[in-house]
């Protein structure tokens, strides 16, 4: 045996010396298999992989971190393992390994009796098994069992044996199943068939688990006597003596003798009995107040009493009542504690439960927020939008008002005001000179013999006159000359600042533009001249009607006297050398 440890460990050291990453990746997993199996081989094989620390990935530093834990939990150090398993726990990516570490870190606090811990492992490991099952999820399961066992819970125990049961084929996975559903129907008192413990068994066998036989045994025979047939339960442990002398599990043990000790007694085997309690008492020494211990010594004072050894008897009495009292109150202890754990555990979960809906509040709130700023962000959107349409609502109006406005106002064909708006604008202009006193002249002009332009050439011709005339017009005006359309083929000029003598020296150029009108672009050669009359407000005052009516009837002389020419207000002709023109 010793040998082919040596061996093992030889090979192990040569293989790891030359590792590769993949090799690193063989040696993980043959920790695995190892861990629970080989403790020391499984040790080596950490040491040796720890060599290699500097090729591991994230993930595998924090799977080294659980299986060098478990190394730690079975080597008696479980403060160092629950660190290291916490930090898995906290790390890993690997939903697997998350779960192996959980569950050992509920079957740490179930050995080391730590119960409000273990509850709030418990919480946590249930809240990683909401997935399909896996290999991990059995153990997680059996942890489960356990702890539930541990702490009385025996429904639960049951139901997550069995879980486990249903989610592995692994023979020792099995054989825990089994025993721990054993476990949880003896202490229901529930009766156990011979079948069902022959499977158990057998898987345990073929795992060889020697301790958790050894348990199993145990088990059966309290089924016994949960039935009553105490004969059975003593030849099933005659039977399997030779596993218990084989193992070296002081309370399972313990519990062999203890329970041997009082079948015996029962079945007057009297110094038989003595050897087996005091075999119990002997191995459970350094247990305190156990039920082995306790029973055996109610079997030795039932013996001693039973040969009437009064004072040896009493001693072992007194002995008895003592450890009796010590084992009571530890249960009592045990029960406070369990008691204890899970009101904190269900305050915690409380306390959880508060906050998730302290948390819920706080998120409705924030959505509501943003609810609330959503809206006004709307609001804002929709009065931006809203003004956006009023303010185009009213650029298009004002331009189509503008456009209305301006067609009101200009004469159609040749685009300069109509008589309305000349009249308008004559008007408004007169005010203003009336409040400065400024001279102004008033011209109408009309063409000459217009009639017959029309008559000669059509009237496309005539209106190409006509805006002709008014280009020519606008050309040679001046800046502040106002020129309209007052119908037909007469215009009226405002000259600002004019009194009649300078009006018609001014209009003589107006005249004279006229006149040199070139006809020849539409398709025709005629002559195109206009007749003036002019009148200014020194005659007239600032009266439009009185400065047009003046004015039309100079023009009326211009038009009698020979056309093409300006005439002056007052019967006085004032052309000159122009009026003689011919037309
Ligand atoms: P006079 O020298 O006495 O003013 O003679 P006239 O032919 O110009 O005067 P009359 O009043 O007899 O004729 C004016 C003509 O102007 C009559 C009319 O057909 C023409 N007319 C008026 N408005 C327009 C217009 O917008 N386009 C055209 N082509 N002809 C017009
Ligand atoms: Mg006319
Ligand atoms: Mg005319």
């Amino acid at each position: 045996m010793k040998s082919a440890l040596l061996f093992f460990l030889l090979s192990l050291w040569a293989f790891c010396a030359f590792a590769s990453e993949k090799d690193v990746e063989g040696m993980f997993a043959q920790a695995w298999k190892l861990k629970s199996k080989a403790p020391v081989e499984f040790a080596a094989l950490l040491d040796n992989l720890a060599t290699h620390n500097h090729s591991f990935s994230i993930e595998q530093k924090l799977e080294f971190e659980y299986l060098d834990g478990y190394r730690e939990a079975f080597s008696g150090q479980p403060l160092a393992a629950i660190e290291k398993y916490e930090r898995v726990i906290a790390n890993t990516a690997d939903s697997e390994l998350r779960l192996h570490a959980s569950t050992a870190l509920l079957n740490i606090f179930a050995i080391t009796r730590n119960y409000s811990e273990g509850f709030e492992a418990v919480t946590q490991l249930l809240s990683q098994l909401v997935a399909p099952g896996s290999e991990a999820a059995a153990q997680a399961y059996l942890g489960l069992a356990i702890f539930y066992n541990q702490v009385d819970e025996y429904d639960n125990a049951y139901s997550s044996a069995s879980k486990a049961l249903s989610l592995t084929s692994d023979l020792r996975s099995v054989c825990f199943g089994k025993n721990l559903i054993f476990e949880s129907q003896i202490n229901r008192q529930h009766i156990v068939s011979k079948d069902n413990f022959k499977e158990g068994l057998e898987a345990c066998k073929l795992a060889e688990e020697d301790v958790v036989i050894a348990s199993t045994i145990i088990l059966e025979a309290k089924n016994y006597l949960n039935n009553a047939d105490h004969g059975a339960a003593q030849e099933l442990l005659i039977e399997n003596r030779a596993i218990f002398d084989s193992i070296s599990y002081p309370r399972i043990k313990a519990e062999y003798h203890s329970l041997m000790s009082t079948l015996l007694f029962e079945s007057n085997s009297i110094s038989e009995a003595e050897v087996q309690a005091l075999t119990a008492l002997n191995i459970a020494s350094e247990m305190g107040a156990t039920k082995p211990n306790v029973d055996a010594l109610y079997v030795l004072y039932l013996i001693e009493e039973y040969r009437n050894n009064s004072s040896k008897a009493l001693t072992f009495y007194k002995q008895y009542a003592e450890l009796q009292k010590a084992f009571v109150d530890e249960v009592s202890a045990k029960q406070i504690a369990i008691a204890k754990a899970k009101n904190e555990a269900i305050e915690k979960a409380n306390q959880i439960k508060l906050l998730d809906k302290e948390n819920a509040l706080l998120k409705t709130e924030a959505r509501l927020h943003k609810k609330e700023l959503q809206n006004s962000y709307l609001v804002i959107l929709s009065l931006l939008l809203l003004a956006a349409v009023i303010i185009t609502w009213l650029i298009v109006t004002r331009r189509i008002h503008r456009k209305f406005k301006l067609q009101a106002r200009t004469d159609k064909l040749t685009g300069v005001a109509n008589r309305h708006y000349f009249t308008e604008l004559a008007q408004s202009n007169l005010r203003y000179h009336t409040r400065t006193e400024q001279d102004l002249a008033f011209v109408i002009f009309d063409l000459d013999l217009f009639k017959r332009i029309n008559d000669s050439y059509g009237h496309v011709v005539g209106d190409w006159v006509l805006r002709e005339v008014v280009k020519t017009i606008q050309r040679v005006c001046r800046g502040q000359d106002i020129l309209g359309r007052m119908g037909g083929e007469e215009f009226a000029l405002l000259l600002p600042g004019c009194t009649v003598q300078k009006a018609m020296v001014i209009t003589e150029n107006y005249r004279s533009a006229i006149a040199a009108i070139d006809t020849t672009p539409t398709g025709h050669d005629f002559s195109v001249t206009a007749s003036f009359g002019v009148a200014d407000s020194a005659q007239c005052g600032y009266d439009f009607n009185s400065l047009y009516a003046s004015a039309d009837e100079a023009l009326y002389r211009s038009k009698e006297t020979g056309r093409n020419k300006i005439c002056g207000f007052e019967p006085e002709i004032v052309s000159g050398s122009l009026t003689e023109q011919p037309v």
